[in-house]
């Protein structure tokens, strides 16, 4: 049986290979696939990215909350799932054009990245509605944090347009839960937010039975 394995050495990779050829006798060569590597990269982050905000995308979050639900339930622990949506957003597009609602999209995540963990994950679910998934976070921080981030959206002065406000919906897991149930949840306390007036957070207290 050849042995092959890839060997990163002083920044280059090296597909490296034994093959039998008698007794204790192996043919060794090694090639550099440097270049195949980068390509294989840069496939994996256009694959998991929103190329024009520069954040994870729905397929790369799904992936994301599905190992956070293993874990959860492997090891017991909890987390949270924050959804939000801008306000009127369509009414930013149509008085100050779309170059000014994207402007807004952009200087809005970039608040957002600035203030939650590293490992915490920022996705674009659609259009003008985002997710973040807050390991290690029960509700009510996860509340709190999208309280934080409300305030922040509203205190942005963007070029042109002036004040954006944010609707927000947070839900954790529970343990009978799925990707659709969990993201449905978060939705729809986000939906309760909007019919509350906007620029509000709402939240799901519904935990796992102890
Ligand atoms: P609501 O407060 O109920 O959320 O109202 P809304 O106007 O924000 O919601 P609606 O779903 O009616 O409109 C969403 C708008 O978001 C319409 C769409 O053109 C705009 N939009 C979605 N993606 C982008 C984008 O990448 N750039 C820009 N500029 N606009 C976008
Ligand atoms: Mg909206
Ligand atoms: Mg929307």
């Amino acid at each position: 049986m050849p042995i092959n394995e890839v060997l990163q050495i002083e920044g280059r990779f090296w597909d490296i290979w034994w093959v039998p050829l008698e007794d204790n006798v192996y043919l060794h060569y090694a090639v550099d696939v440097t270049k195949f590597k980068k390509m294989e990269e840069e496939l994996y982050r256009l694959a998991t990215t929103d190329s024009s905000l520069n954040i994870f995308n729905r397929r790369y979050f799904i992936q994301e909350l599905e190992k956070e639900m293993e874990r959860a339930k492997r090891a017991g622990c909890n987390f949270s799932v924050i959804m939000m949506d801008i306000d009127h957003f369509k009414d930013v597009n149509d008085r100050f054009g779309h170059n000014a609602g994207d402007l807004v999209l952009k200087i809005m995540t970039e608040t957002i990245r600035n203030r939650i963990r590293k490992i915490d994950v920022l996705a674009r679910w659609g259009g003008e509605e985002f997710i973040i998934l807050l390991p290690e976070t029960d509700v009510e921080s996860a509340a709190k944090l999208a309280e934080d981030l409300r305030k922040k959206v509203n205190e942005l002065d963007i070029p042109e347009v002036g004040r954006i406000t944010a609707s927000f919906g947070v839900a954790c897991y529970r343990q009978d839960d799925t990707v659709d149930s969990l993201v449905k949840r978060a939705d729809d306390m986000m939906y309760e937010a909007k019919t509350m007036g906007r620029n509000c957070v709402r939240y799901s207290s519904l935990q796992s039975p102890q």
